[in-house]
């Protein structure tokens, strides 16, 4: 079955929006705000916090870039009406840093201006590789001109990650720690998890070292492990660290982490552009992939197990 789970994921772009959609449920508020809010507000009455993403990285046109910082601004809007414990994730390459760095600037000033007026935090995902040197660059900017509230990512895949989260030092950044979910070559990203585990685990030590605020990314168990061992042996206060997991994934380790008292939040996608993230996540899961597939054939033939 895993041979056919991985060809299913394989051929994704192949497969009929309709059923991408079926399981992008999953992962993905909604196409609206008001899903995006509605989902906020189940996850605060759980005892999660959230961080809200407006879908919409893959652009072409300056307005595109427009257009998503002005549904941020709303997004922000309504997180502050609704009381919601919430902040927001943003994409350059949704705010259009691959179409103009000047872009990028004017409407991430946009999104910053209405986020420090509701005091609300923004983090800058990381993207592909292509992006990282400016990323960091635009971080290092906004730090520079006074915005304290905005964090960064780091990809426990990169080989360059501890030479960056050294160089980052002198900001004490707020950091979510990730494996990384874009392909990248060997040359620059370790290919094997325990590689990508054990820079992880590194990372983490290391940005804990130097002071940083870390949100703990990831729903591997050893890493969740890791993590708990690191915080209990550093005797880490609640306002050192948070956990952070992706909508629609591991929930029970969610529902233990806060029952155990730890701070979560989790990241809750929402817009039209859900067909790409879906189809980013479901190759990072094939065995989702094979599920949806069998569940589609088994409704064309009933007998199939
Ligand atoms: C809050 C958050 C923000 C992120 N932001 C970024 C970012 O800015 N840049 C970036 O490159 N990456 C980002 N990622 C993605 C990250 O890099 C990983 O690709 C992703 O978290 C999976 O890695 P993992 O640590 O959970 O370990 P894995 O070994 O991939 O997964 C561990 C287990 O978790 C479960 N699981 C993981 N993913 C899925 C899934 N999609 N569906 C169902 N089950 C799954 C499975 O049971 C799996 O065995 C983010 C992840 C999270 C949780």
């Amino acid at each position: 079955m895993k041979a056919f789970d991985r060809l299913v994921a394989a051929s994704l772009p192949a497969v009929p929006r309709l059923v991408v959609r079926k399981i992008a449920d999953r992962y993905i508020a909604g196409e609206t705000l008001e899903d995006a809010v509605a989902t906020v507000r189940g996850l605060n009455a759980l005892g999660a916090m959230a961080t809200v993403d407006v879908l919409g990285e893959f652009i072409s046109r300056p307005e595109e870039a427009e257009e998503t910082a002005t549904q941020y601004e709303r997004a922000l809007d309504a997180i502050a009406a609704g009381q919601l414990d919430a902040n927001v994730s943003v994409k350059l390459s949704a705010l259009g840093i691959e179409i103009d760095r000047a872009l990028v600037d004017r409407t991430l000033a946009r999104v910053l201006r209405s986020a420090g007026r509701h005091r609300i935090f923004v983090r800058i995902d990381m993207e592909h590789s292509g992006l990282i040197d400016e990323t960091l660059d635009v971080y290092r900017g906004l730090r520079g001109a006074g915005h304290d509230d905005v964090g960064i990512v780091i990809q426990s895949y990169m080989r360059r990650a501890e030479a960056d989260v050294a160089a980052l030092a002198d900001l004490t950044p707020s950091v979510r720690l990730v494996k990384g979910i874009y392909l990248e070559p060997e040359d620059i990203a370790y290919q094997a998890m325990p590689e990508i585990n054990a820079s992880y685990l590194r990372l983490l030590e290391q940005l804990v070292e130097q002071g940083s605020y870390v949100a703990i990314a990831t729903h591997d168990p050893a890493l969740l492990d890791g993590a708990l061992n690191l915080i209990d042996r550093r005797g880490l206060g609640r306002d050192r660290y948070e956990f952070q997991m992706l909508l629609g994934v591991a929930e029970e380790a969610r529902r233990k982490l806060i029952a155990d008292g730890h701070r979560l939040r989790v990241y809750v996608p929402y817009g039209r552009a859900w067909y790409a993230y879906s189809v980013r996540r479901l190759k990072e899961n094939p065995s989702i992939a094979g599920y949806v597939a069998r569940d589609v054939v088994r409704t064309i033939v009933p007998g199939m197990r």
